[in-house]
């Protein structure tokens, strides 16, 4: 079986302790390869790389470092049927989703950052004819990067591509749930001659790499996307060491069906929004509000349409919901569709367990579920469900459904359908979401500011917001006469 590597100094190498972790296949239950359980001394390895890379590659010029960039790029792009298939088994999402979505989108990452370098310009301020001020923008230093399991190689690549382009050197850990795609992308950068020790991963646990990571004396900057209890534990411990942070936390986001709304367009765009990738993307609509006019013809069709998922095989082409990632996430959706009964919801689709046939018996599946009938404050509609499992709860206003949608303590995404314009811009402006989309959802360009409020994060990714955040403003003041 396959043992993943370390990728540090520009090789491929075993963790210090040579021990592993099983990985497993979600869609068989099974283990199919071994990752290293690496610890702080993998950690401390990583960073001497990263910080003798740093002298060399943040004087690296920008051309230079795009040319890498771009050549990553066109790696993954070459990789993609391999990428995806891997991605695929690692995480347990339909193999037609990884390749028209996760992987393509990992390229995308580096692409745009390998261009907007380029592009990416500081400012100066004249004090006419006493003074000019102009403001270098350096990189921080040794980034650390941590990113979660539901969306692998696009998450880890949405911050590892800035950081570069800033001239930041890199220790990285992706999630120990999902690591494989992160290892094919260490051979990439090898393939592309990416200048040793500028990237290092490190593979393994939360506790022990991510840990060591967060509480390194010498990294001065932390980019994190996870949960929201993990964020919290990571700003206590980075806080007080005045690192930099960008956290990139958890939500429970609100679909907002005015009865005015593109029927046709929202009924399938809101199936996506609910059940895309077995529901864990962070960005999934899972409590869904609709005017009540339109409550049963949306319930009628939408549990209608819902049925006509096909769970099961990621690999088959007709999957349209594949497998949870893990045993232990499994277990947690399944509690929380049983608290939903307990809170007197009634479920109007799925809340079962589907077994698989053959080689498929031990995966983690679970049909998508539709729930009504719950309080909009109870726990079910208040906490992270992270699944395929959406709540449908009526409104009568506008302004309950805004109370309704910002009662949570996220502020992740929101979702608003309807054809008003003015009330489109309206709710907008009053709903507490970094992201809102009218008419549309996941609809992604790259340049815009993407991150969350509340409880959903600190700090913006996206555009030059990360080149910001990877790089320190030095404002320099020249006297004139
Ligand atoms: P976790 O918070 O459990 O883990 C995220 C990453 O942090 C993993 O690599 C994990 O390692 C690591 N980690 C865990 N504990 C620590 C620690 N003490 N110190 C440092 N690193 C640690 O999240 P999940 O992987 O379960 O991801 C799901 C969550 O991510 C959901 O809440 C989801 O909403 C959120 N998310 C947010 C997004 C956003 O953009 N706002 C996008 C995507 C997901 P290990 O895997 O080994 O535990």
């Amino acid at each position: 079986m396959q043992h993943i590597k370390n990728y540090i100094n520009g090789q491929l190498v075993e963790p210090v302790s040579k021990s592993y972790l099983d990985n497993y296949n979600p869609a068989t239950g099974k283990v199919y390869s071994y990752i290293p359980d690496s610890d702080e001394k993998d950690v401390e390895i990583a960073y001497a790389a990263a910080k003798a890379a740093f002298a060399s590659w943040s004087v690296t010029s920008k051309d230079q470092r795009s040319k890498y960039l771009l050549k990553i790029a066109a790696l993954i792009e070459k990789n993609l049927d391999k990428l995806a298939l891997a991605e695929s088994i690692d995480n347990g999402k339909p193999l037609k989703l990884a390749k028209t979505v996760d992987i393509p989108r990992a390229a995308a990452n580096f692409h745009f950052y390998g261009t907007g370098i380029l592009h990416y310009a500081s400012h100066a301020h004249s004090m006419e004819e006493t003074a000019i001020n102009y403001t270098l923008r350096q990189p921080v230093g040794v980034a650390g990067c941590i990113s979660p399991w539901n969306l692998p190689l696009y998450l880890f690549s949405w911050k590892i591509a800035p950081a570069l382009a800033a001239g930041c050197t890199v220790v990285a850990k992706p999630s120990e749930v999902t690591p494989m795609t992160a290892y094919l992308l260490s051979e990439i950068c090898i393939e592309a001659g990416l200048p040793a020790g500028v990237l290092n991963i490190v593979h393994g646990l939360g506790g022990k790499v991510g840990n060591a990571i967060v509480s390194h004396k010498d990294i001065p900057l932390i980019s994190f996307t996870g949960g929201t209890v993990t964020g919290k534990h990571i700003a206590s411990v980075a806080a007080p060491m005045f690192k930099k942070l960008s956290l990139e936390l958890g939500g429970k986001n609100p679909n907002i069906i005015f009865a005015d709304c593109d029927y046709d367009k929202m009924l399938s765009t809101t199936i996506h929004s609910s059940f895309s990738n077995q529901g864990e993307i962070c960005l999934c609509g899972s409590r869904i509000f609709i005017e009540r006019k339109l409550y049963d013809k949306f319930k009628n069709d939408f549990v209608a349409k819902t049925k006509e998922l096909v769970v099961g095989n990621p690999l088959d082409d007709k999957t349209r919901v594949g497998a949870i990632v893990s045993k232990g996430h499994h277990e947690k959706i399944m509690s929380y569709i049983k608290l939903a009964e307990e809170e007197g919801g009634k479920i109007l689709c799925g809340g079962k367990i589907v077994k698989g046939a053959g080689e498929l018996a031990e995966g983690y599946y679970i049909e998508p579920t539709v729930i009504e009938g719950l309080a909009y404050n109870c726990r079910t509609n208040q906490e992270e469900i992270f699944g395929p499992v959406v709540t449908i709860t009526p409104f009568d206003t506008e302004e309950e459904a805004l109370m309704m949608a910002n009662s949570t303590v996220y502020g992740l995404a929101s979702v608003l359908w309807t054809q008003d314009l003015t009330r489109a811009h309206r709710v907008a402006n009053l709903i507490h979401a970094g992201i809102v989309w009218i008419n549309c959802w996941l609809l992604r360009d790259l340049r815009t500011p993407f991150g969350g409020v509340k409880a959903s994060g600190v700090g913006r990714e996206g555009g030059f917001e990360a080149l910001d955040f990877f790089t320190e403003p030095k404002n320099v003041c020249v006297k004139l006469s």
